[in-house]
């Protein structure tokens, strides 16, 4: 039987667990012409450059739809349509990055390590040396295919340092990593409203340079993608272009409130780390070992090796756990069977020890040895 007294947690990479006063700002219908919610997007918009202290240099764009819809909005609009984009792989999200700039029909190269193997600075140095032509280079900061962290602040110095533009997918770190546009130079920072400011699912943003934004009229491919026309029209009526996802950003806007209540993104990291120390501890007393070395693993999604033994199978495992309250995340791995577990959320470490235990009393129930060693 399933906990039905309340939802499950959600240990995913988003949608995440959101907090009952998030919920509850969702519970209220908005009009887009009306003045008090253009005040709020326009608030969003303000806490959001805040994060980053990008309010010299940056402007802040919303985006209807998933946070794929913001990074293909970025990239065919920041990207010319003559353009030559590289693309840094090293798990799914590089590869949808790959595929969309292709798409968008922009010429693109890519450079592909393994899924353990973070992309150097050097890596970067080497392959703008080889390659005058490329314009752009696209970034995935936390690969949230296996949780692994890529160096974002050396890797955007060598790339400032040849003259290029960065385009950074900070899907699961924005709000948890520090990304400061005032030492960090970049053209656009893309996240959305469901991943580490734990708000809903339903809208994403770039932060995006003003001095490039400006430029790039007409670059769009696509009519309702065009980041450009959304922060003219924005600018020049206080709303947004098309249809808004209004419960999605009164709920954000009240996740950006709690986000800046707890301690912002210091804040945020600290409680995330702890839900990481907390998982850790627990795999290890079960005798899971995680898929990436502690030393490039972000605190924010974590690829665990399945148990070894015949009577795993995943589906049985994440039911198990299900029911007693908690959803896991199917790992995405070519070459090990894993799972996932997010860190992210409005959770803390209680949450993370529950988990722990759920996972333990589901081997247990699956005639799994190491956790009844373990146990
Ligand atoms: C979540 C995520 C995305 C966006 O995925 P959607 O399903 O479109 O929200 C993009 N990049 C990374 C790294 C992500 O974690």
């Amino acid at each position: 039987m399933s906990l039905v007294s309340r939802d499950p947690v959600l240990l995913t990479p988003g949608p995440l667990t959101t907090s009952l006063q998030t919920k509850n700002a969702m519970l209220r219908d908005w009009g887009s012409w009306d003045a008090a919610f253009n005040a709020v997007t326009a608030k969003v918009r303000k806490q959001l450059l805040d994060i980053i202290h990008g309010h010299e240099t940056h402007v802040c764009v919303p985006m209807q739809g998933s946070g794929t819809f913001s990074v293909e909005a970025a990239v065919n609009t920041l990207v010319p349509r003559n353009g030559h984009m590289l693309i840094l792989i090293n798990g799914a999200y590089g590869k949808r990055m790959a595929r969309l700039v292709e798409m968008m029909g922009r010429k693109v190269s890519v450079f592909e390590t393994a899924e353990h193997v973070p992309t150097t600075a050097a890596d970067v140095d080497r392959l703008l040396s080889a390659d005058k032509s490329i314009t752009h280079v696209g970034l995935i900061h936390c690969e949230t295919s296996t949780g692994i962290l890529n160096p974002l602040p050396q890797i955007a110095s060598v790339i400032a340092r040849h003259g290029k533009s960065l385009i950074i997918d900070a899907m699961s770190s924005f709000g948890a990593l520090e990304i400061d546009a005032r030492s960090v130079p970049f053209d656009a920072v893309i996240a959305a409203s469901g991943k580490c400011i734990e708000g809903p699912p339903g809208m994403g943003f770039v932060l995006a340079r003003r001095s490039v934004l400006e430029q790039s009229a007409g670059n769009s491919l696509s009519l309702s993608l065009d980041l450009y026309d959304q922060w003219v029209y924005m600018e020049k009526t206080t709303q947004w272009r098309f249809t808004p996802p209004t419960h999605i950003v009164m709920a954000f806007h009240e996740a950006l409130n709690q986000f800046v209540a707890e301690g912002g993104q210091r804040a945020r990291l600290a409680r995330y780390t702890n839900n990481y120390e907390t998982l850790m501890a627990g795999m290890e007393e079960l005798g899971l070992k995680p898929f990436l070395d502690p030393k490039i693993q972000a605190p924010i999604i974590v690829t665990i090796h399945a148990p070894d033994s015949p009577k795993y199978n995943f589906k049985d495992f994440y039911n198990r756990v299900r029911d007693k309250g908690f959803i896991l995340y199917p790992g995405k791995l070519t070459q090990a069977e894993t799972f996932r577990v997010g860190c992210i959320g409005a959770i803390g470490a209680a949450e993370m020890r529950q988990a722990v235990n759920a996972m333990r009393d589901a081997l247990i129930e699956m005639g799994i040895s190491e956790s009844v060693v373990a146990a």
